[in-house]
């Protein structure tokens, strides 16, 4: 690959001749060339070597208005080596503030940094892992922006990110905390016109599949171990993302529902650990959480759109009007083989129609009339309107194909393929 020597220095002179820009933004303009520099460092090394190149002209050509002109370019950006140069020539030149930004922002990192220190710790949570943002008014992105399309830039990175980096390894140095792009346990924000710093503890996500191991007769049996964890995180509140849920009657057994439990302003970062361990140290056991772990918020939307495609077995315990036999049973196996099943739904006063498959049924008689079934269908199957047939409601169902009433008395699911 060619590189043209000429470039950053031709580009860099065109920019200064037309805009006075500190170090910083001088070298902003190409953050792109070079590791292991600071923009500072860069725009310092440009103004450096543009000087040296003017004076080797001087040197083998004599003092132009040309390289004088040049001089002043680079006084007026603040460049105190060919301030002094002009000055020896009996010239004064005083620097004009940057076009950018001001000469305003980067002598205040330091402050800026303390003062998010100081907010930070006056959080009263725990934390590990920071990411920080800045809002910046948009009259001075816009003139930065100017610049690189102006000179057709494609060096150059925004003020903003040097900001975050500059503010950033300076707040991880204060106060011992790492940086984390992708899930950070807080997030500040620092609006560089006012000052303000905005902080929001971040939510934590913890994926689980819970087990309901007795009939509850009320609707809110997970709340209990939420509620709990809650507390141990020291949380504000807690939402519960369940892929589908079941009526509080119905037990799940098996490999469990998939559940991803929304922490939120956690307080405390206790370990996941922990909270198992002292969740199996609780003396209700109603309701199991197993295979605990943290995962990213993104996981909600994906469980929650998979959740109609589960397939669920049931065990259903139902007692039938009119006699029933091992004979009968097989016959509705045979018929509700890979079955569809039409169902008409009130939500909320509107009637909303619904299609879900059946995948197989099996049973036995277990008395004269009470039998017990394992039916494999879609996850969004209403069982027990299946079952009994939900008024007419749902078609085919069991009742209306055997002809006479079926009640379910027991319901459970014994596994969740997701
Ligand atoms: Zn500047």
């Amino acid at each position: 690959m060619s590189f043209d020597s000429m470039g950053i220095e031709k580009t860099a002179m065109d920019v200064l001749r037309k805009y006075p820009l500190c170090d910083h933004c001088l070298g902003r303009l190409f953050a792109r060339l070079g590791v292991g520099l600071t923009n500072e460092e860069r725009g310092r090394a440009i103004k450096n070597y543009l000087l040296m190149s003017i004076h080797e002209k001087i040197i083998s050509e004599g003092l132009s208005d040309e390289a004088i002109n040049d001089l002043k370019v680079l006084a007026l950006s603040g460049h105190e080596p060919s301030i002094s140069f002009l000055r020896n020539l009996g010239i004064e030149v005083s620097p004009m503030p940057c076009y950018v930004c001001g000469n305003s922002i980067f002598n205040r990192l330091d402050e800026w940094a303390r003062n998010i220190a100081d907010s930070l710790r006056s959080l009263n949570a725990e934390y590990r892992t920071f990411r920080l943002g800045t809002r910046v008014p948009s009259d001075l992105l816009s003139r930065e922006l100017n610049i690189t399309t102006e000179f057709n830039i494609s060096t150059a990175e925004s003020i903003k990110r040097e900001l975050n980096r500059e503010l950033g390894k300076r707040v991880s140095a204060i106060l011992g905390l790492s940086f984390s792009r992708e899930s950070p346990d807080v997030e500040v924000v620092l609006d560089i016109t006012t000052g303000s710093v905005n902080i929001q503890l971040m939510p934590i996500y913890v994926f689980t599949r819970y087990r309901k191991i007795r009939r509850f007769t009320k609707r809110a049996s997970i709340r209990w171990p939420t509620d709990y964890i809650a507390q141990v995180y020291g949380a504000q509140g807690i939402i519960v993302h369940s892929g589908g849920d079941e009526v509080s009657n119905v037990r799940v057994l098996g490999n469990g529902r998939p559940l991803v439990i929304q922490v939120i302003k956690p307080s405390k970062r206790p370990s996941l650990n922990d909270i198992i361990a002292s969740l199996k140290n609780t003396d209700d056991y109603d309701v199991i959480f197993d295979g605990m772990e943290y995962v990213r918020g993104s996981i909600i939307r994906r469980i929650k759109a998979r959740s109609r495609e589960y397939v669920i077995t049931y065990r259903v315990l139902a007692v039938t009007e009119n006699p029933i036999t091992d004979e009968t049973i097989r016959s509705l196996h045979e018929y509700f083989r890979n079955r569809q099943v039409n169902q008409r739904l009130r939500v909320k006063g509107r009637v909303r129609r619904r299609v879900s498959m059946v995948y197989e049924l099996n049973g036995r008689a277990i008395g004269d009339r009470l039998m017990e079934l394992l039916i494999r269908c879609q996850g969004n199957l209403h069982v027990r309107g299946f079952v009994h047939g939900g008024f007419g409601d749902i078609e085919p169902s069991i009742a209306g194909t055997l002809g006479f009433g079926v009640k379910p008395i027991e319901i459970d699911i014994l596994r969740i393929t997701d």
